[in-house]
Formats: C-alpha cells, structure tokens, sequence
C-alpha cells in the first residue's frame, strides 16, 4: 500500500466475510483488502480462495484459536510499526465467537486504532428470519462443552425473557435439544442451517418438537438457534413494590421508560393511566 492511498496505517480492520454465499461481501470490505499491508486470516486456505475470487492477492499470516497470543503480539507489533491489517475469521464478523475478540482487547489496550468493516454475522441474519420476537435479544453463542457448565448456563437462562440466540455444532445438536427442553420446559425455536447457502432452512417448531425430529433425522450443516424468551408472568411476581424502582429495573433490563411504565402496568394489574397516577403521586410526595 503506497503512502499516497493509504486508508488509514497502523489500523487493524476487521473485515466481515460472507457466512456461505459469497456474494455477501461489501465493495466496501474488498476496498479495503485490497489496500491493506497484510491479512491476518483464520483459516488462510479458505480466505485465500475468496480472495483469489475476487482477483485479490496479499501476503497472509495466519491467527486462530491455537496460536492467537503469540501471533496477536506480532500483529499488534506490525501495527504499531505503521503497517495497516485486515483480519477475517473463518466467517462472518471477526470477533464474534472467534479468536478476534482477542486481538481486538489487545489493540484497545496498545492504543491501536480499530475500526470494523460491517457484512455479514450468522446470529442476526437467524434472528432476522426467526419470525421471533426481535427488539430484545441475547446472544449467548456456543454453549460451555462442560456438561455441568452448559447445565448451569442453562439454569440461568431459564427466566430470560427476551429471545435467546446460541451458536452450535450439528454433533451437539441433539444434546443441547435435549438439554433445553429439561431446563427451560417447552418453548418456541427457530432452527436456522445452512443460512445464504443453497440449503438453507428454517425450522420454526417447538423445542419438545425439535428433540423429536432429530431423534429421526441427523442434524447436517451449520446451525443458529433462536429461542423464545421465558413468559412475561414467569418473573411478574417478582418486581419491587415502590413503582418508581420498578420501572427502574425494567428500563435496567433495556426497556425504554416508555415501555417499562406499559410492563410495569401489565405485571401490576393496572391501565397504564391508573399506574402513571402513582407513579406521579410518588414523585409529587418526595
Ligand atoms: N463470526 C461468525 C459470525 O459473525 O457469525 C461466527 C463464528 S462461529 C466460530 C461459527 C458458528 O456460526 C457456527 O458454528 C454456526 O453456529 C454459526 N454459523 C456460521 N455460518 C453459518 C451459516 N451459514 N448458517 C448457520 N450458522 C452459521
């Protein structure tokens, strides 16, 4: 990259890629792999591909799971010298379930400059398509292998009340099915494989239903399971009684103080004027 039509030296970009079909990609992202000093690629055989694709050739050092202290040490030395990178993960948005979760802590602490370069991420075109509740979500990506830990986790979940988003591998499926339906009871799923490929598919059924259709079908390909949130009613009982805290705690959880007042009023039995009336009344005997 000349001096002259350098973007920016000395940035690590984060460069999304596409999740399965490769025309998902910005003429933003190839701009910049194509100017960038190097490429720092997770998997350097299949980026390469991409790349070639799109007639781009860079030199490559590779960072992944297994060598991501040490090559990350000498990727942010390479910045700081005043060379610009690029990273790409095996897809999607670096950084995201990947290794550039690392890299990215480690330039935030040397004062590198990041900058991301947005495109595709397979939670959120799921979430998209789920045809669940949408304004509230949590991503939890993959689930912890140990089976007590993944237990746990999913203990902890079981009163989140807004759409749950997990990542996982077709092996682990059938186990983490089973394993939902046990901590959470039956819920509403959206199982979402394959996205931006030619098979992709969505299964929109029930948890309970789910357990059933794999115990017939093995599960093939890559999946996003989008998960609706516990009941409203499951944690109802459980607000603070002074209206003011609340709807404090709502608008804690994410909600606008518009809307917190509405579930404030829901959970309490009220129209949403009778509970403003309180909620004035408090104020007005402070
Ligand atoms: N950074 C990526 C992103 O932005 O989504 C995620 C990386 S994570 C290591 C890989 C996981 O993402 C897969 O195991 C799968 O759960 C999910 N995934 C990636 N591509 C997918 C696709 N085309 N369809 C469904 N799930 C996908």
């Amino acid at each position: 990259m000349t001096e002259k039509n350098k973007t920016v030296g000395g940035t690590l970009y984060l460069v999304a890629t596409p999740i399965g079909n490769r025309a998902d990609i910005s003429e933003r992202a190839l701009k910049v792999l194509s100017e960038v000093d190097f490429i720092a690629a997770e998997d350097t055989r299949n980026s390469g591909l991409l790349l070639s694709h799109y007639g781009i050739s860079k030199p490559f050092v590779s960072y992944h799971e297994h060598n991501k202290y040490e090559r990350g040490e000498h990727i942010a030395n390479r910045l700081e010298s005043g060379e610009s990178c690029a990273l790409i993960t095996d897809a999607g948005t670096p950084a995201i379930s990947d290794p550039g979760e690392d890299i990215v802590a480690l330039c935030a602490a040397r004062g590198i400059p990041v900058s991301s370069i947005p495109g595709a991420c397979a939670a959120v075109t799921a979430l998209s398509m789920s045809a669940l509740p949408t304004r509230r979500f949590v991503f939890e990506g993959f689930l912890p292998p140990d089976k007590g830990e993944r237990r746990r986790r999913l203990a902890l979940l079981a009163n989140e009340t807004r759409t749950v988003i997990l990542y996982e591998a077709p092996h682990k499926l059938k186990r983490t099915l089973g394993d939902m339906l046990s901590a959470w009871g039956d819920r509403r799923i959206s199982i979402c494989r394959e996205l931006t490929k030619l098979n992709e598919e969505v299964i929109r059924t029930t948890i309970a239903e789910a357990v059933r259709l794999y115990e017939e079908n093995d599960p093939r390909g890559e999946y996003v399971l989008v998960i609706d949130g516990a009941a409203e009613a499951a944690t109802a009982d459980e607000y603070p009684e002074d209206p003011e805290a609340h709807v404090q705690s709502l608008m804690d959880e994410g909600l606008s103080r518009m809307d917190a007042i509405k579930a404030a009023a829901k959970a309490r039995g009220l129209s949403k004027g009778a509970f403003y009336k309180q909620l004035l009344a408090e104020s007005e005997a402070e």
